[in-house]
């Protein structure tokens, strides 16, 4: 029994080579890697500051995702420069960034980014150096621009597989931390001690989960192992950060197994604050199952995907809940939607900073969605020409799949929007309802003009927030 119990801590993991560095270099016959894979403005935005007389590398995701075989992202390089040297070598450049100062250099349609080494001081346990770098009373760095050397500059980065430094002039990957071997095996490991580097910064919990559903790799045991007892430290990250990485991880083209995965290691509490309770419901978790499965398909067929039909998407359910609360209060049906939505997302950007550009969209999906149901009169052509028709339309396909709304009314709808004049009016409904209020005896004006027919619908834009 207990030779059992050694027997699996010393045989479940490779021993810890995460925290000393090693330098192996990969020979250009043993990765495979040619320089044609690179891109133009990477390989001369290197070959520039190698020129200029200091080192620079192509790091980070770019020579991870070329070693598995995938097309990378963008590339990303790493230099001793000073960020004002780099400015200085490029016309086109431009210092970025508070937290973390780094270069974006254009070339052409090209952005390149490029980071200066930098040294993680906290991991060093060196408090003065910490202290410059101002960690919160949590642990987490709140800025990260001590410059330090190349292998310093391996030990502040997250996982092994992306702490890679391929030079272009001698084809070499530098490897400090056995990331080669980590990328074959498929192991996502952490560098340094996995509590202390999630303290220091937890999205990196976010940002394991879905490099681990992209690259279809494990996490290994230790990186995995304090991740749940953490998960509550993504409370403490500012909203907007926490927004681009959730964005990251939902338009991965592998939104759905990493919701799955944030929920199984419970990190999904706090960040969409519905999303716990939606996904115990059937209905609500089919809804956002089908919408996930969508918008990681269009990911994957290279189509544009709206973050802010996602986020109406990953919201709905809680705005139906509300609305029905407010209806039951005694508030009118639509009047008691706008009250929700505003209400919900409110309460959502306590925690994701949701961006106010995408206000417009979310309230425009939400508010139309009514307007489907009825099907009589001038109605459904207004809701046509509505601009925002096809997301609202796509957005009302989901609720029928996933059997919220009848599928008859996404089959009309399917029909109606395609088809000729005379159909659309054998189509049409009857109306229910009489009439509230006898048609004026003035004459209207003549000829209504688009903009006048699609105020019937925008009208029910919900009250702006201030
Ligand atoms: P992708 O571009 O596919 O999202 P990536 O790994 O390139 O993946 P970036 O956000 O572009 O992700 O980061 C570039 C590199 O910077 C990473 O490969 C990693 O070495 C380092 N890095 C990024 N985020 C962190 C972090 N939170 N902590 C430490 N290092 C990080
Ligand atoms: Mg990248």
């Amino acid at each position: 029994m207990i030779r059992k119990f050694f027997k699996r801590i010393f045989t479940r993991n490779p021993p810890a080579a995460n925290t000393t560095s090693v330098l192996h270099t990969v020979s250009r016959k043993e990765h495979g890697i040619t320089r044609q894979q690179i891109s133009p403005a990477a390989l001369k935005v290197t070959v520039a500051l190698q020129q200029g007389g200091f080192s620079a590398f192509v790091v980070g995701g770019a020579i991870r995702d070329l070693l598995l075989g995938l097309e990378p992202k963008d590339f990303d390089v790493a230099t001793n420069a000073t960020p004002e040297q780099v400015r200085g070598l490029f016309r086109r450049s431009r210092i970025i960034g508070r937290r973390f100062r780094l270069v974006h250099v254009t070339y052409g349609t090209e952005i390149v980014e490029v980071s200066t080494f930098r040294a993680n001081c906290a991991a060093d346990g060196d408090t003065d150096m910490a202290a410059q770098n101002h960690a919160d009373q949590y642990g987490r760095l709140l800025q990260d621009n001590i410059f330090g050397s190349q292998e310093e500059d391996v030990m502040r980065r997250d996982f092994t597989i992306n702490a890679l430094f391929y030079d272009p002039a001698t084809e070499e990957i530098l490897d400090y931390l056995n990331g080669y071997e980590d990328i074959k095996a498929k192991r996502l490991r952490i560098i340094g001690e996995p509590i202390q580097r999630y303290r220091e910064d937890p999205v990196r919990m976010l940002r394991a989960v879905r490099l681990a559903a992209k690259l279809h790799i494990q996490l290994d045991d230790s990186t995995a192992a304090p991740i749940g007892d953490l998960a509550p430290l993504l409370q403490n990250v500012p909203a907007a950060r926490l927004f681009d990485e959730m964005l990251k991880l939902l338009m991965s083209g592998h939104s759905l197994s990493c919701i799955v995965d944030l929920r199984m290691r419970g990190l999904h509490h706090g960040l969409l604050p519905m999303l716990d309770v939606l996904l115990e419901q059937p209905l609500g978790e089919r809804f956002i199952t089908l919408a996930l499965k969508n918008t990681d398909e269009r990911v994957q067929q290279d189509k544009p995907v709206s973050p802010g039909f996602l986020f109406a998407a990953l919201l709905w359910h809680e705005v139906l809940a509300a609305w029905n609360k407010r209806q039951a209060e005694g508030v009118k049906p639509i009047p008691a939607l706008h009250m929700a939505m505003v209400e919900i997302l409110a309460l959502q950007r306590q925690q994701l900073a949701i961006p106010r550009r995408l206000d417009s969209i979310i309230y425009d999906i939400w508010t139309l969605q009514p307007h489907f149901v009825a099907r009589a009169g001038r109605r459904p052509f207004h809701l046509l020409e509505h601009p925002r028709f096809r997301a609202a339309y796509d957005f009302l396909w989901l609720r029928c799949e996933s059997g919220e709304v009848d599928m008859e009314v996404g089959q009309w709808w399917k029909v109606f929007q395609h088809t000729d004049a005379s159909t659309r009016e054998a189509m049409l409904l009857k109306e229910t309802t009489p009439k509230r209020r006898k048609r004026s005896k003035r004459r209207r004006k003549p000829a209504e003009s688009a903009d006048h027919k699609k105020s019937d619908v925008t009208n029910l834009a919900p009250p702006t927030e201030t």
